[in-house]
């Protein structure tokens, strides 16, 4: 069923994991330069402020770096799909996403009405 005008779902799914692997990449080492500054002053959380908002920082860039990790596994689950045949195909009730929803989102397994 393919009228050969639409374009390949592989490229946009390809673009997003790179852009997704650049954020992860950047977040890594955002953390790790956090880690290594709290050793490396040996601050104590309770008594030094410098040192709360410091694991906080580390705490927002471990959550951005989990956020864009899991970002890359639905990435990566969608163009799974795309090989298995069954990209596009709405897992709740079997029928084809719209395209422009695929446009917008490309690893949407759900159709709108089954978004949530
Ligand atoms: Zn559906």
């Amino acid at each position: 069923m393919s009228d050969g005008a639409a374009p390949d779902p592989q490229d946009a799914l390809r673009e997003r994991l790179a852009m997704v692997e650049d954020r992860i990449a950047r977040q890594r080492a955002l953390v790790e330069g956090i880690v290594d500054s709290v050793r490396g002053e040996n601050v104590d959380d309770e008594h030094d402020p410098e040192g709360a908002t410091l694991a906080w920082e580390r705490q927002q860039a471990a959550a951005l770096l989990a956020e864009a990790e899991s970002e890359r596994e639905v990435l990566r689950a969608a163009l799974d799909r795309v090989v298995a045949g069954t990209y596009g195909v709405c897992e709740v009730c079997g029928r084809a996403i719209p395209a422009a929803r695929l446009a917008a989102r490309p690893a949407a397994t759900r159709c709108v009405e089954h978004a949530r």
